[in-house]
């Protein structure tokens, strides 16, 4: 196993229960990526509940909280301890290449030889940043969500975020509000209120089954793979983070950036058409809830349906950016993450550098793959969709090693 996040622990659950013996690798230490790769602020946009691993799950006094990072934190360090998984901290995975026996796994501690290897090194390894932002004038700071670690880190001055899913909305609402003024350039993105009829909305996804849809029944799985974030944030207050609650507070809006050029960012026309796709998808999801309610006669358990009111966009929002005259100084890229897999020395790629797989499973036979943006369910990268991709790959694996149990 390479990775000790959740999902490379969850799978190291699964085949310790099936008595298959395995290492997990890990190049720092257990949950790596939330403690090296996050902002301080970052809560889970998840509910404590909502973060099963097989054979554990929250026992705390506050399900419907918001993990903090340190929370977070624990909670992965607490699962490896009780699961006893046999991780192998401070180990870089160099390179992972196949022979007739199986799979060499160089380190830089060493070689491992196993016949299955099972890739759980992480979704979000890597910020995607888009080629315009080398074409930004050279007084602009460039900044990546995961770089980004505090208001204080950026300079006084305006900010453009660029990116308006969970991470360029909550940074927007953070950096805006410590004084720095805030435009936020906003592409294809989900729009979702953090409660809805009394529950939270990840509540009602798990409740009507959304979160469990499976990769080899929907329409277009390559596309579900690349759907962004949904816009949420997880407080105390519980409170929607959306385009209109950051133009509240005096966050501008813009459009997607398209390019940058002679010192201007030029931007995308198709603001209000992205804003009115994003809120009837919303409102579509929210009838599949109230549609749900009422079929399992539960219609009267909960608020009455209602609707946060349409996205508001200005009448011509603007199409360019003086980045001089806008007292723009920094740049945050909040447009996307992307897995790190360059170290993965296999025949298994497509033209576009991903791993071509079948729900996790690649097409060299012993080879696996956990924790990707719909792998196997659209909850596959979230910690609460590990679990049953985990079990399901697991018995694949125990297959292949000619395991029955
Ligand atoms: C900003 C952000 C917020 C998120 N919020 C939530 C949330 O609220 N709720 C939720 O359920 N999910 C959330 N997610 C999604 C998801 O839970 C995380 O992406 C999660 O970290 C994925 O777990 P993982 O185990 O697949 O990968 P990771 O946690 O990234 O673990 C992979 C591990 O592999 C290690 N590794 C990588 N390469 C190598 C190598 N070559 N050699 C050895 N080790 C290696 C890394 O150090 C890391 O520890 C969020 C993701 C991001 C980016």
């Amino acid at each position: 196993m390479i990775g000790a996040g959740h999902a490379g622990l969850a799978m190291s659950r699964c085949l310790a229960e099936r008595g298959i013996e395995h290492v997990v690798l890990e190049r720092g230490a257990i949950a790596n990526s939330w403690r090296t790769e996050r902002w301080d602020s970052l809560r889970l946009l998840t509910p404590n509940w909502q973060s099963r691993l097989p054979g554990f799950s929250y026992q705390g006094d506050d399900p419907d909280g918001f993990r903090t990072m340190p929370e977070t934190i624990a909670y992965i360090d607490t699962y490896a301890r009780v699961i006893d998984a046999p991780v192998q901290t401070r180990t870089l995975v160099t390179s992972l290449r196949n022979d007739d026996a199986g799979y060499l796994v160089q380190t830089d501690q060493g070689e491992w030889r196993c016949r299955s290897a099972v890739i759980a090194s992480g979704a979000c390894n890597i910020a995607s940043v888009p080629d315009c932002a080398r074409e930004l004038p050279a007084y602009v700071r460039s900044i990546t969500s995961m770089q980004y670690k505090r208001p204080g880190d950026i300079e006084p001055g305006g900010v453009l975020v660029v990116g308006a899913s969970a991470t360029g909305i909550q940074l927007a609402q953070e950096i805006h509000r410590s004084g720095r003024p805030v435009t936020v350039s906003a592409g294809e993105h989900i729009r979702m209120p953090r409660v809805y009829r009394g529950m939270d909305i990840q509540w009602w996804m798990d409740r009507v089954g959304v979160l469990d849809e499976r990769y080899d029944q929907i329409d277009d799985v390559v596309r579900a793979r690349n759907v962004p974030s949904m816009q949420l944030v997880g407080t105390p207050e519980r409170a929607t983070l959306d385009l209109n609650a950051l133009t509240d507070i005096g966050v501008k809006l813009v459009g997607r950036l398209a390019a940058v050029r002679d010192g201007k960012a030029l931007f995308s026309g198709s603001l209000r058409n992205v804003c009115a796709l994003s809120d009837l998808k919303m409102n579509r999801l929210l009838d599949v809830v109230d549609v749900w309610a009422r079929d399992h006669g539960l219609d009267s358990d909960f608020e009455p349906p209602a609707r946060l009111p349409a996205t508001r966009v200005e009448d011509s929002p603007p199409l360019t950016l003086d980045f001089e005259k806008a007292g723009i100084k920094t740049v945050l890229w909040a447009t996307g993450y992307s897995p790190d897999h360059s170290w993965v020395h296999v025949p298994v790629f497509d033209r576009k550098g991903r791993i071509r797989h079948d729900g996790g499973v690649t097409e060299l036979p012993g080879l696996y793959l956990m924790g990707m943006q719909f792998l196997r369910r659209r909850k596959s990268a979230l910690i609460d969709g590990a679990g049953d991709d985990a079990r399901e790959l697991s018995a694949h694996l125990a297959g292949f090693l000619g395991k029955t149990r």
